[in-house]
């Protein structure tokens, strides 16, 4: 007995403990429903900001990058949408108050692009591609996004665009421009990384975050590309292993970790693809007409937040970030070389 009374007093002890000490509280489920609602607003359209500011980053790259991707260009109009009945449950309602109930609305167009130069603007409501009307329902949404994927690949540069903008109705003839074809998506994780999936280039929204200056986004969005272009995923031969921008076994280890990051086995190449991303990215991006100065300091930036990743360490996947400062700054001393000499400026590649 006496054990079972100080157990209870144990028990009664520790949730005591465990409550909180004021009264929480009270709304109705029709202010609860009312606020839940605005949230998902401020969401969609923070959604909306974060791919608007990928594409304004990684459009010109991927324009100008075109020249080296002789196999892999696609046709683009230059533009990007959305429509509502992309979205499930309640982010349907919300979907439906920003971008309306029916069509294709226009959520970014490149500046100077194709779409923009013909006439089309954000907002726009987009309800026939090449005579392939928007449909809600499940089999004419197919037929819609299928002409859109189509023409994407079509021989002929030529599309049609019907947009219903206030009460006009109006056709746009667009005439798409070669782009490389590999779209920059934006992954909800907020983990500061970004990968490369032989297909794709995604950027998560830690990453956005963390790269605050368009200079870094871009360096991260022609790095991808790198491991796109250059065929890394299809010789590392192994599904799993995906281009990463940093080696997060290394990065998450903290200042004084004196471990072994990575696997060796699984990342024989990795070190070389991952300095050959760098090093292309760097031509990609000067082709697009961006500044180069400054560049490197992505990886100090880096460094700083994730100190695990500073030292050399030959096991870990990815090269240091002081090689990776100092690889790119070289690299920057020889594109200016072959600008001044009037040399081609593409990468140098091994015979
Ligand atoms: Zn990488």
């Amino acid at each position: 007995m006496f054990k079972l009374n100080s157990l209870l007093v144990i028990f009664l002890f520790l949730t005591a403990c465990a409550g909180p000490n004021t009264a929480r509280m009270n709304y109705d489920t029709a202010e609860l429903d009312a606020e839940a609602a605005l949230q998902r607003e401020m969401a969609l359209k923070k959604y909306l900001n974060y791919k608007q500011r990928l594409h304004n980053v990684s459009y010109p790259i991927l324009k100008a990058a075109s020249q080296f991707c002789a196999n892999k260009q696609i046709n683009s109009v230059g533009a990007q949408g959305s429509a509502s009945a992309d979205f499930k449950d309640s982010w349907r309602i919300t979907a439906n108050k920003i971008l309306g109930s029916d069509g294709f609305i226009i959520t970014w167009v490149a500046d100077n692009g194709p779409a923009a130069v013909a006439g089309l603007a954000v907002n726009d409501k987009v309800i026939a591609v090449n005579d392939v009307q928007f449909g809600t329902n499940n089999l004419q949404h197919k037929k819609f996004y299928a002409e859109i994927n189509r023409i994407q690949t079509s021989k002929s540069p030529l599309a049609k665009l019907t947009l219903k903008r206030d009460t006009q109705v109006l056709n746009l003839s667009i005439k798409q421009e070669k782009i490389c074809g590999y779209p920059a998506v934006l992954a909800e994780s907020d983990a500061v990384n970004a990968y490369a999936d032989g297909k794709r280039i995604v950027i998560t929204k830690g990453m956005m975050r963390f790269a605050q200056d368009d200079q870094d986004l871009a360096l991260v969005i022609a790095h991808e590309l790198g491991h796109n272009l250059m065929g890394h995923l299809d010789k590392q031969q192994t599904n799993f292993m995906l281009g990463t921008i940093l080696d997060l076994a290394a990065a998450a280890s903290g200042i004084n970790t004196q471990g072994t990051f990575g696997s060796a086995g699984a990342s024989a190449f990795s070190q070389d693809f991952e300095a050959e991303a760098d090093y292309v990215a760097l031509y990609y991006m000067n082709a697009a007409g961006l500044p180069l100065e400054g560049t490197a300091s992505f990886w100090r930036e880096m460094a700083a937040e994730h100190p695990g990743s500073i030292g050399s360490n030959h096991s870990a996947s990815h090269p240091a970030t002081s090689e990776r400062f100092l690889a790119i700054s070289k690299t920057i001393e020889e594109i200016k070389h072959k600008i001044a000499n009037g040399q081609p400026v593409r990468p140098s590649l091994k015979n």
